[in-house]
């Protein structure tokens, strides 16, 4: 990216940092990392961050035990940044202060992000946001604590440098970062492959009772509220199921949705190779990537299967005799 930091900064004295709802390794360390670059760099700034609740396993991210949680503080910021949020709706509460701020900067990596900010700086080919923080920061003036953020934003966003959206560029500005001493590996241990009991036991769940149609090339789990409760999951123990669904050999698309509340749905997608899954997302309302995206959907688990495969089909080429 051209833009520089202290181009987006100019003339703000006060700073609203914020990522999306349900707030994820890349919004965390996206968000965290620039409020700790801001903090350091620019001392003069008063920066403020807003997320939800975030996962215990990123506690250990420097500056997390100052996030704000809560919105209900009436302030009107001079600059509000949006990171990682294909759309205002994604903001959550915080929405409060991009309404009020007198400028705002979006910047993020959703195919689906339409530019809702005064000034947008949107690149879909990105691996991350967490990346594009990289990118307008001064690598000199990144410390271990920012490159932590940054490195487990780029991380988790790319299936540890897995998906496609990994360039060449996403592993220079991973080596940089691990380069300023970072126990990467402990990092994705802790907060990428480490799950708690719970979290295995209904990732079993859902891959014990999912199904396969379209030849095999398209795989679906759901879960009920009594499922969840009688496991006693969060939403965000049920992160990752989706990626795991779509390991399954000979799949295309994976799908995994859970009853969010009586007779809503919040879907998940994943694709391997040529369904691109934002659109699908897209057209129930919601967004994300080619290859990973949501929505929440209303009616019952049946109709809302039904609705989505018969939009995943469109995209899918004739089925073999
Ligand atoms: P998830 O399947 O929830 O991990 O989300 C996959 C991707 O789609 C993420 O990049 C999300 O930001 C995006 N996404 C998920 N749900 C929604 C939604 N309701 N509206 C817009 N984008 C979404
Ligand atoms: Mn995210
Ligand atoms: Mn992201």
């Amino acid at each position: 990216m051209k833009i520089k930091l202290p181009e987006i900064l100019k003339n703000a004295e006060t700073v609203a940092i914020a990522g999306h709802v349900r707030p994820d390794g890349d919004c965390v360390g996206s968000c965290v990392g620039l409020y700790l670059y801001i903090k350091k760099v620019f001392p003069e700034i008063q920066a403020d961050v807003y997320l939800e609740e975030i996962p215990e396993s990123f506690c250990f991210l420097k500056g997390t035990d100052e996030i704000r949680h809560s919105c209900e503080q009436d302030k009107s910021y001079d600059l509000f940044l949006a990171l990682d949020s294909g759309d205002t709706g994604r903001l959550g509460e915080a929405v409060k202060y991009f309404d009020t701020a007198k400028r705002t900067v979006c910047i993020d990596h959703h195919i689906s992000n339409v530019g809702y900010a005064g000034e947008n700086f949107i690149k879909p080919d990105a691996s991350s946001t967490s990346e594009l923080i990289y990118e307008i920061l001064e690598d000199d003036r990144i410390t271990e604590e920012i490159a932590e953020a940054l490195y487990m934003g780029i991380a988790h966003d790319t299936g540890v440098f897995q998906y496609s959206c990994t360039s060449s560029r996403t592993m220079q500005i991973a080596g940089r970062l691990m380069d300023k001493g970072i126990p990467f590996s402990d990092i994705l241990d802790k907060t990428y492959f480490e799950k708690s009991y719970l979290q295995h036991q209904i990732l079993g769940r859902a891959l014990l009772e999912s199904i396969r149609v379209m030849d095999g090339r398209c795989i679906i789990s759901g879960l009920r509220k009594r499922d969840i409760s009688f496991y006693g999951v969060t939403p965000k123990d049920m992160d990752g199921i989706s990626a795991q669904l779509r390991n399954t050999e000979g799949v295309e698309v994976a799908i995994f949705l859970y009853e969010s509340d009586v007779q809503e749905y919040k879907v998940s997608m994943r694709s391997k190779s040529f369904v691109d899954v934002r659109k699908v997302a897209q057209f129930f309302g919601g967004g994300g990537h080619v290859r990973a995206a949501g929505c929440t959907m209303q009616g019952s688990m049946h109709d809302v299967v039904n609705n989505l495969t018969k939009e995943i089909a469109k995209q899918m080429p004739e089925e073999k005799a």
